[in-house]
């Protein structure tokens, strides 16, 4: 059984705490069971549960609530829906018109007003590459766009050695007074891609939430937001086997928290046996190597997003040590022998 148990989070960093300064939905979670089921267990297939997915985002994203009232449970579907798509047409680098991508495009010339919610995200991303060192950057994009992984294709060595000289989250700079940001260097770019989920599936409960749905479940590829329990028991989250497509690891039984998993399987192509996966070490440029997947579960979906991209990229042993220090936040992680490791707050099976 996997238990969670209090750490000692003395010092531990409270720039995490959601800039709203809510009582996190997950604190209630503290101390809660963690079992690791053997068995699947599937939904009930009452006529109150609703479930609907699209592709969005460039993954699938899902929704599924509990409400009486089918009606308002389909517009609260759709509503959710919407968000995704209003914040996809913010953040999205793939589209020319996004707010993004005009930034991309002008902010090493001047600054570039982002407004005050893609602002905050940005700046959010810049604390958490403070926090985890570098290991999470969005300037990573200088390497990134290189990468087509449909295509097979990738940068050469020089091509990446030379763009990961401007993978460096110091060379963003926010202005909150007009909420703009400018980028010090020509050549920066800026990529929400390990955050943005996460802040999506966070909005898309949010709406829930505000539309008095208590139970549901918002998924968008690997990040998760939960809505209460599942009525009266907890939502069961797989992590997959890293290797085995339809193989689950572990099941972790979980109430109203987040979970996100980050892995070198999503998004991949192996050349002379080498993996080129979508996890970029800022350090190198290259794709992070030694880990096969990162799960991360917390109260802030956008947290669970950016750690699991972040212990990824610093590996078992320093990815570790760093979610020892959050409170509220656990990892597990499967290395490159297929080795789970958990955080100090789980105590493994
Ligand atoms: P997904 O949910 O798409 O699998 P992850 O949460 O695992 O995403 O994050 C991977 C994505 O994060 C990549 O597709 C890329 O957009 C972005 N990314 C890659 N390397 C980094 C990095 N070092 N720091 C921040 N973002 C990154
Ligand atoms: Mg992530």
């Amino acid at each position: 059984m996997l238990h969670r148990s209090r750490k000692d989070t003395s010092g531990a960093v409270s720039r995490l705490g959601n800039s709203r300064g809510e009582e996190p939905p997950g604190a209630a979670l503290r101390g809660l069971l963690l079992t690791v089921l053997l068995a699947g267990l599937s939904l009930p297939a009452s006529a109150e549960w609703l479930r609907d997915a699209r592709p969005m985002m460039g993954t699938e994203i899902s929704v599924q609530l509990w409400q009486e009232d089918r009606e308002a449970g389909r517009e609260a579907i759709e509503a959710v829906f919407a968000e995704l798509e209003r914040i996809d047409r913010l953040m999205s680098t793939y589209k020319e018109d996004s707010r993004i991508s005009l930034i991309n495009r002008e902010a090493a010339e001047h600054p570039v007003v982002a407004g005050e919610e893609l602002y905050d995200l940005i700046v959010r991303s810049l604390d958490i590459s403070v926090l985890t060192r570098g290991a999470f950057d969005i300037t990573y994009d200088s390497v990134g766009r290189h990468y087509d992984f449909r295509a097979h294709q990738r940068p050469d060595a020089e091509t990446t050695a030379r763009e990961a000289e401007l993978i460096d989250y110091r060379l963003v700079q926010p202005n909150e007074a007009d909420h703009s940001v400018r980028f010090l260097k020509p050549g920066v770019r800026i990529n929400l891609g390990g955050i943005a989920k996460g802040y999506a599936v966070e909005r898309g409960a949010e709406i829930l939430v505000e539309r008095g749905i208590r139970h549901a479940i918002v998924t968008a590829g690997g990040d998760t937001r939960l809505v209460g329990d599942r009525r009266g028991q907890p939502w069961i989250v797989g992590i997959r086997h890293p290797r085995e497509d339809d193989d689950v690891v572990l099941r972790l039984p979980l109430e109203g928290e987040a979970i996100s998993t980050s892995g070198d399987y999503e998004r991949y192509f192996v050349e002379d046996g080498k993996r080129y996966h979508h996890i970029i070490s800022p350090a190198t440029g290259e794709p992070a190597a030694g880990v096969h997947s990162v799960t991360v579960v917390g109260p802030d979906a956008v947290i669970t997003d950016a750690l699991s991209t972040s212990v990824f990229v610093m590996g078992v042993d320093e990815g570790l040590r760093l979610i020892a220090t959050l409170p509220d936040y656990e990892a597990i992680v499967i290395d490159a022998e297929g080795r789970i490791f958990y955080s100090d707050g789980l105590t493994p099976p």
